[in-house]
């Protein structure tokens, strides 16, 4: 056993009785039965575990105390702004009028939510310096699509069919290239300049008439701002295409550079990285896609409108010809739009710019303060978060980032993201957010500090690292290509996870 003490033990089938029941829950009606047509009735009961409630309770609740979240402790997972996110948004999502409202319910009953959602794309437009925003996408990855099968309307209704190329940085999240391919485009990746950022004379030599767009991260997922932005905007529209920006990354320039004003067309924002709700888990997200002038007529369908005398409707159908149409079910995820909206009333234009600065004072300090432990390979100024590299560690004493990030489990921390960027060696992506306290980051850096020189002087420490959680060194290849869900009756002194 492990320090996760009895918490990964017996399932709920090893813990099953015969007899062995659950609460008390409200009787259904004595021909409840007979109302349901014979050919729709199982012929045996169902093999669930037969256990007290009190004992179902206690697995679930030991089983999710062993998930690490934010509400336990720091988790730098860079690319993915793992912020806390403020209480009082959940009470908001959990709100009545919002919670319980029906999808198919009629906009005359539906005001107050059509109100919040027509006044978030506000605010968002205005964040990005864009015209018009869709809050339909489920995530970025399918704003992305969302925006780049817009590209694809626009090109085609100009009658322009030959642009069948995107351009993508190769340091891009692995959502860009996947996007372009997913929307019929060939991607065609440029190599980064030196210094990190994006190499000018590389894109200039692949624009052209087979262009469609650019997709450009920024600040980048080195964590770097894009000096030469303007002159790639430049030359991107002088090709006739379109610029792309992957919003992902918008903790760091809010109320500091509107992309929209800065000349991209269209950029997805994250918001629930950016703007509230809790992620990692695999939940809900919202990946709102802004555009300017060019794209308006290709949104998604049904935009929210606001009439004239301030009431609010969804559009007819028909309504607008050449939109792309429908890219997600009703409005989008409404729970996390509520939690983006009161996010951002509460915050304002000038809580939001503080939430950058912050963000981006935090991930320097950090930067500045891991100098001497890792390899920091760019040394400019990052933004809200910041690569750094385990080279010079591996070379010396063999330890891998991969072993790192294992033993920071054992510190207590989640490791920061590692091997991304790829165009990295044994890289560690960094992101501290804006929500962190000084003393935290201290201690993470002391962590770091330790394990390093545990790499020196006890390797064999870290190879073996995780020591301390309920799963030790897993086999990552087999672990994420054959996983192993399934329960089997086990007897005895085993566990579904031996040690
Ligand atoms: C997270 C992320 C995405 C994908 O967004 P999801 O909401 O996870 O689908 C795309 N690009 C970058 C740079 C990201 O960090």
């Amino acid at each position: 056993m492990t320090a996760a003490g009895d918490r990964l033990g017996p399932t709920l089938f090893e813990r099953s009785r015969p007899g062995r029941g659950g609460g008390k829950i409200p009787h259904p009606p004595k021909d409840a039965l007979s109302r349901i047509p014979a050919d729709h009735l199982r012929t045996d009961g169902p093999h669930l575990p037969e256990v007290a409630e009190p004992e179902l309770t206690r697995h679930y609740v030991n089983l999710s105390q062993l998930n690490y979240a934010l509400d336990t402790g720091f988790y730098p997972l860079g690319s993915c702004t793992m912020k806390f996110n403020p209480k009082v948004n959940e009470w908001a999502a959990r709100l009545p009028g919002f919670a319980d409202l029906h999808p198919f319910a009629p906009d005359e009953l539906a005001q107050g939510t059509l109100q919040l959602l027509w006044e978030l794309e506000q605010a968002l437009a205005e964040i990005g310096g864009m015209r018009a925003v869709t809050l339909q996408p489920a995530a970025g990855a399918q704003g992305e699509l969302t925006g780049i099968l817009m590209v694809r309307a626009y090109h085609r209704a100009r009658g322009d069919f030959g642009r069948t190329e995107v351009l993508v940085p190769d340091s891009a999240h692995g959502t860009n290239p996947a996007t372009a391919s997913m929307a019929g485009f060939r991607t065609i990746e440029i190599p980064a300049a030196a210094d990190g950022g994006i190499d000018l004379d590389g894109f200039r030599a692949h624009l052209g008439p087979t262009t469609a767009a650019v997709m450009i991260t920024n600040p980048s997922t080195l964590g770097l701002f894009e000096s030469r932005i303007g002159e790639l905007l430049e030359a991107v529209h002088a090709a006739g295409a379109l610029a792309y920006m992957d919003g992902a990354n918008l903790n760091a320039i809010m109320g500091r550079f509107k992309p929209g004003e800065a000349g991209f067309d269209l950029m997805h924002i994250n918001v629930h990285k950016t703007f509230s709700t809790p992620h990692g888990g695999g939940g809900p997200g919202a990946g709102p896609v802004g555009v300017g002038e060019k794209l308006l007529p290709f949104l998604p369908w049904p935009r929210v409108l606001r009439e004239p005398d301030g009431t609010f409707r969804t559009e007819r159908p028909g309504e607008r010809p050449q939109s792309i149409g429908r890219m997600r079910a009703f409005a989008g995820s409404t729970g996390v739009l509520v939690r983006a909206y009161a996010y951002i009333r509460a915050h304002g234009a000038a809580g939001l710019r503080e939430v950058s600065d912050d963000a981006v004072l935090a991930a320097n300090y950090l930067k500045a303060r891991l100098a001497g432990v890792l390899d920091i390979p760019f040394s400019r100024h990052c933004m809200h978060e910041f690569v750094a590299s385990g080279a010079t560690l591996k070379a010396q004493t063999g330890i891998r980032t991969l072993d790192v990030a294992k033993r920071l489990i054992d510190y207590g921390y989640h490791p920061p993201t590692i091997y991304f960027p790829l165009t990295v060696e044994e890289a560690l992506l960094i992101e501290p957010t804006e929500t962190e306290a000084l003393e935290t980051l201290d201690a993470f850096v002391a962590a770091l500090r330790a394990i390093v020189d545990e790499a020196h002087n006890d390797p064999e420490l870290l190879h073996s690292a995780p020591h301390s959680s309920p799963v030790r060194r897993l086999d990552e290849t087999t672990a994420a290509r054959q996983p192993n869900l399934r329960w089997r009756g086990m007897t005895g002194e085993q566990t579904p996870c031996p040690d």
